[in-house]
């Protein structure tokens, strides 16, 4: 079936944005930061008292990095000291759409408002991803974000309704529906964590059912660029798989892959974005790995001035073969600065293990970093998989290849323990890769 609507919409959604030189896009983000700044200022408490006795003049965005960074720690803490939403929530509750917390599992929630425009634009962002990943009006969406509270469900959800794509809202888990919704639309595309699709395919797999997807964008955690997962998932799916970032304070899905899969294009007229050093919080050149540090140019309701983010990239300006000027973090989001490993001298990140995990044929994708400290030391790395049940013979022999591959790899020798099929939890959000517990 010919799709018309292939035929005569653009290469791009929103070109004026995606294409302007960096020099345009440039003079955009002052103007826009320029703004925000200046409204912060008058308008929120929480912005004034933490910018007292600096200078506000912002002559280059490179004058930004002398203000100071601002943590996950200290919205939790403004906002239990003033609730609802702390005194960064600056737009008039009569602006107010949505309301979305951060997904943490641990603490007070930080919570986030959209604000009708906020919601609008987050739309608009989203509907660019969904369509450089190849959406077009009349395709069929297998939407497996989770709906409610948590931020990507809704925004894909608002961004398929914009780009005239035909949704089915499952949202994340409900296994079954997924396969029977599958079986009766035959979607294109599918929307979920990296996790949740493997889970998918592995499901797919035990029924002898066939993948009728085409695309995957695969958001919620990072992994999607490592390159076994993603030889995993396009294999086992039948897709091309891209990878997308969002986070719920800063907003959903507005970083994506091209067709490229050249690494994260940002949506930078609305977010300017930096990496910094994790201890110094300076700013690092282009093309050194550090931490994400984002400020909302647009937002309205929520917004927020250089948020650091806890997340390891590596960006670049240079112009990608799409022709998208927007700059890109390469590989994707690298792995979390609190999830680094140090063992015998040794540092690494779940990526790691992950991407050899992923290379062995015989073991699921599934795996877990058991780390037990003492003392303030790490005294033993375990690194806990699944060996199929095809491979159950030779277990012995799968243990110390795997064993050798991650010496290769990490530098350091952690133990190795294989379990049955199906073992370690299955999840639709985020898999927690690392599990940490004092000991001996
Ligand atoms: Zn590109």
């Amino acid at each position: 079936m010919v799709n018309q609507a292939e035929v005569k919409m653009p290469a791009y959604f929103e070109p004026e944005v995606r294409i302007l030189s960096r020099h345009q896009l440039e003079e955009l983000q002052l103007r826009r930061l320029q703004a925000q700044v200046e409204r912060l200022y008058r308008e929120s408490p929480f912005f004034r008292e933490k910018w007292q006795g600096l200078s506000l003049d912002l002559k280059a965005l490179e004058d930004l990095a002398r203000f100071p960074v601002v943590t996950k720690d200290e919205l939790r803490e403004e906002q239990r000291l003033h609730p609802p939403l702390g005194r960064y929530t600056v737009a008039p509750r009569e602006a107010w759409q949505e309301y979305h917390p951060s997904s943490g599992t641990t603490g007070y929630p930080v919570g986030t408002v959209w604000s009708r425009q906020d919601t609008e634009n987050i739309a608009s962002v989203t509907a660019r991803t969904l369509f450089g990943f190849g959406l077009r009006p009349g395709d069929v969406l297998l939407n497996g974000f989770s709906y409610g509270l948590w931020v990507a469900g809704m925004a894909v959800h608002y961004a398929a309704t914009k780009l005239g794509l035909f949704v089915l809202p499952v949202g994340s888990g409900q296994i079954e529906r997924h396969l029977e919704l599958m079986a009766r639309f035959r979607p294109k595309a599918l929307t979920a964590t990296p996790s949740f699709g493997l889970y998918l395919a592995e499901a797919l797999q035990e029924r002898g059912l066939q993948s009728s997807l085409r695309l995957g964008a695969f958001g919620g955690e990072a992994g999607t660029e490592n390159p076994a997962t993603r030889r995993r998932l396009e294999e086992a799916l039948g897709i091309r798989a891209y990878d997308y970032y969002g986070l719920a304070e800063m907003g959903p899905t507005f970083a994506a892959e091209c067709e490229m899969q050249a690494g994260l294009h940002f949506a930078e007229d609305h977010y300017l974005v930096e990496v910094v050093d994790p201890i110094s919080k300076e700013p690092l050149p282009e093309g050194q790995m550090g931490v994400l540090v984002l400020t909302h140019l647009t937002r309205e309701a929520t917004p927020l001035v250089r948020y650091f983010t806890g997340d390891l990239a590596r960006i670049t300006k240079e112009p990608c073969p799409c022709g998208r000027t927007h700059l890109r973090a390469l590989g994707g989001i690298l792995g979390r600065v609190d999830d680094l490993v140090v063992y015998r001298g040794a540092k690494f990140y779940p990526g790691q293990v992950e991407e050899v995990v992923r290379s062995f044929p015989e073991l699921s994708s599934e795996y877990r970093i058991e780390v037990v400290e003492e003392g303030g030391m790490v005294r033993r790395v375990t690194v806990v998989v699944e060996a199929r049940a095809e491979a159950q013979g030779q277990v012995e022999g799968l243990a110390n290849a795997l064993k050798q591959r991650l010496r290769e790899a990490l530098a350091v020798t952690p133990e190795v323990r294989l379990e049955a099929p199906g073992t370690l939890e299955r999840t639709a959000f985020k898999a927690k890769r690392v599990v940490r517990r004092a000991g001996a």
